[in-house]
């Protein structure tokens, strides 16, 4: 059994579940004012029924008066009628507050994940501990999702246990007259009778509990199928991937096969539902009826013995049925608490994981003259989990307004000296001054606010263009079509449908367009322009457009960049002539500086030797 895997303790069950309903409590106090008027009605509600037909009986076998049996009848169907209409109405108040709450509870999960340090939202270790919490609770809403049916179920269960002592009452008050059945009356009778029930109430639940406890078991592979169906399932819903499973068939390899494996009838799942998961629950079953039974004769017994008539049979069976339903119920919640304590922890795994990153307090002074300097001074990185240093040793200042051109082969650590930049990593080694203070006692927000960024790997989103552009609901459309003309899509803007207001792609809106990666670009370079931030970076700009697009940005590239300092990710070397001051990267450190002109004199250099190669392929 695996870490997660570990058994959890009624109390420890019980604490979590406290945890998540006070979080709950916090994210909608009306799910709980919901919930306690749906089950209030419901547990409630049987109990009128029960007592006036009891009544009707009652009448039935003694008086048999028309006039109070109408009366009887017009009762029970009146209460039937307008408990069933408020009954209806508090339960889908609840379920919509169910439904709510359970939202909510989602986006507490989406804003952890936004508040994580990025080197923890990218690592694998907590990746898998978010799918881990996900995929408990697509398989069987274990998690959150029992805890909220968790307080419906105890509220209910509290007031049937209440309403049944009500009713139930002269059960075990009245007392029989026939001797033979005297010992009904015996105060040790009744107790012994309770200590049974109480006794067989809780086998149900126990060995519902021990079915239960199969479940962790198949977590790891119910983690591998809800993968298999949220990731290999969905390939073939994206008109994207079409083209590559056709040409190469691989539809069935990605996904039919797959599919069986994971939930074929041979599967640990299935097995276990079919063999002893599925016994005990049979058994926990028919204890249950045991338990009905038990009450059954119990109170045909007092009825004989001549304790009450007829009526109040109808009345006792009705109440204790339910009476011992809700205890049923209150013992199963303790077996409940503990299989799902192990779902618990590992949503408070995640949700307890810890912000690393030192958070300092110096504010970035938004300075007007944009005067900032960057040092990397020894900076060596490692990526977590990697023993490969990708950057080591890392020496480089760059002065405000210039333009910085980074080259290199892929892998040689461009793109990671970005994002240290950035502060999505801390260097391991080394440090980065911005104006000679230590990027790290800056205050984070206010750090990457002086930062645009275009990464390789940009993502735009299904919003409006002008929403993408801004990256906010409210901007200024003058300045969101000046940035996007800037970016070379002027021509482009005019062809959309809705202008600024047209959807980009059809997530969200049917009439959604779709853009080619070269348009996309451009919409992410206009992003980067409008936050108007002191730095602007962009990391392989040109790779998806068109040679003219290309050279567009490039001669526009001085105007583009205005007073800001620029630092430009190329692999195609002749788009890094017009920078001040060229880095050569190799092997995760800086080989060469200088300018282009520099840079070639050096004859036998990475640059010459790369200059060289690409040259190549465009001349004759
Ligand atoms: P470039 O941008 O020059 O192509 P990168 O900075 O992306 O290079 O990568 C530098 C090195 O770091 C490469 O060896 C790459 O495999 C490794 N690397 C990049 N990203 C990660 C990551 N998230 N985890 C582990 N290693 C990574």
């Amino acid at each position: 059994m695996n870490e997660q895997n570990k058994k959890i303790t009624i109390r420890q069950g019980l604490r979590y579940a406290l945890r998540e309903w006070k979080i709950f409590w916090h994210l909608s106090p009306r799910f709980f004012y919901a919930t306690f008027v749906s089950a209030a009605l419901t547990a409630l509600s049987p109990y009128a029924a029960v007592w006036l037909s009891a009544q009707l009986v009652t009448e039935l076998a003694g008086g048999r008066d028309i006039h109070r049996l109408m009366t009887l009848v017009l009762w029970i169907l009146g209460t039937t009628a307008v408990l069933s209409f408020f009954r209806s109405v508090a339960y889908r108040w609840k379920e919509v507050e169910t439904d709510d709450i359970w939202k909510r509870q989602h986006k507490t999960y989406m804003d952890k994940q936004m508040s994580l340090d990025y080197v923890d939202e990218d690592s694998q270790k907590v990746y898998d501990m978010y799918s881990q919490v996900m995929q408990n609770a697509n398989l069987s809403g274990a998690g959150g999702t029992v805890c909220i049916l968790q307080v419906e179920k105890i509220v209910t269960a509290l007031f049937q246990i209440l309403g049944g002592l009500v009713l139930s009452w002269g059960l075990f008050a009245a007392k029989v007259t026939d001797e033979k059945l005297a010992f009904l009356n015996h105060p040790a009778f009744v107790l012994v009778f309770l200590a049974v029930m109480v006794g067989v109430a809780c086998m149900s639940p126990v060995l519902a509990g021990k079915a239960a406890k199969y479940m962790p078991l198949v977590q790891e592979s119910g983690k591998f199928g809800n993968r298999m169906f949220n990731v290999q399932l969905s390939l073939p819903e994206n008109p994207k991937n079409a083209p590559d499973l056709r040409i190469y068939n691989q539809y069935q390899n990605v996904v039919g096969r797959q599919m069986v494996n994971v939930y074929g009838r041979n599967s640990t799942f299935f097995k276990l539902r079919r063999g002893v998961m599925g016994l005990l629950m049979a058994a926990s079953s028919s204890v249950s009826a045991l338990l009905m039974g038990l009450v059954y004769l119990f109170v045909c017994l007092k009825a004989c013995g001549g304790a009450f008539g007829v009526g109040a049979v109808a009345q006792y069976l009705g109440a204790a049925t339910n009476l011992f339903q809700g205890v049923v119920t209150l013992v199963n919640m303790l077996a409940d608490l503990e299989i799902n304590g192990v779902y618990m922890k590992n949503i408070f795994d995640y949700l307890d994981l810890p912000n690393k990153m030192y958070q300092g307090s110096l504010t970035t002074e938004k300075r007007s003259d944009r005067q900032y300097q960057v040092e990397f001074r020894d900076v060596s990185f490692r990526y977590p989990g990697s023993e490969q240093y990708a950057l080591r040793h890392l020496n480089m200042t760059f002065q405000v307004g210039q333009r910085l051109a980074v080259v290199g082969m892929n892998g040689s650590g461009k793109t990671t000296f970005i994002k240290l930049l950035c502060r999505l990593y801390d260097p391991t080694e080394g440090v980065i001054l911005l104006n000679g203070i230590d990027i790290r006692k800056y205050r984070y927000n206010e750090y990457m606010d002086i930062f645009s960024v275009v990464f390789q790997d940009f993502q735009l989103f299904s919003l409006p263009l002008g929403q993408n552009v801004a990256a906010s609901q409210q901007y200024d459309p003058a300045r969101v079509t000046e940035c996007l003309e800037k970016a070379g899509f002027g021509q482009r803007l005019e062809k959309m449908p809705k202008g600024l207001d047209t959807y980009l792609y059809k997530e969200l809106d049917e009439n959604g367009v779709e853009v080619s990666g070269g348009e996309a670009q451009k919409i992410a370079l206009a992003r980067a322009l409008y936050k108007d931030a002191p730095f602007i970076v962009l990391d392989e700009p040109t790779a998806a457009l068109d040679p003219v697009a290309e050279a567009e940005i490039y001669t526009k590239f001085n105007e583009i960049a205005g007073d800001k300092t620029a630092i430009y990710i190329s692999h195609r070397l002749s788009s890094c002539k017009f920078c001040d001051i060229i880095a050569v990267f190799d092997h995760g450190g800086v080989i060469q500086r200088g300018t282009h002109e520099e840079l070639l004199a050096q004859s036998g250099g990475k640059y010459c030797e790369l200059w060289n190669a690409q040259a190549q392929y465009y001349t004759v």
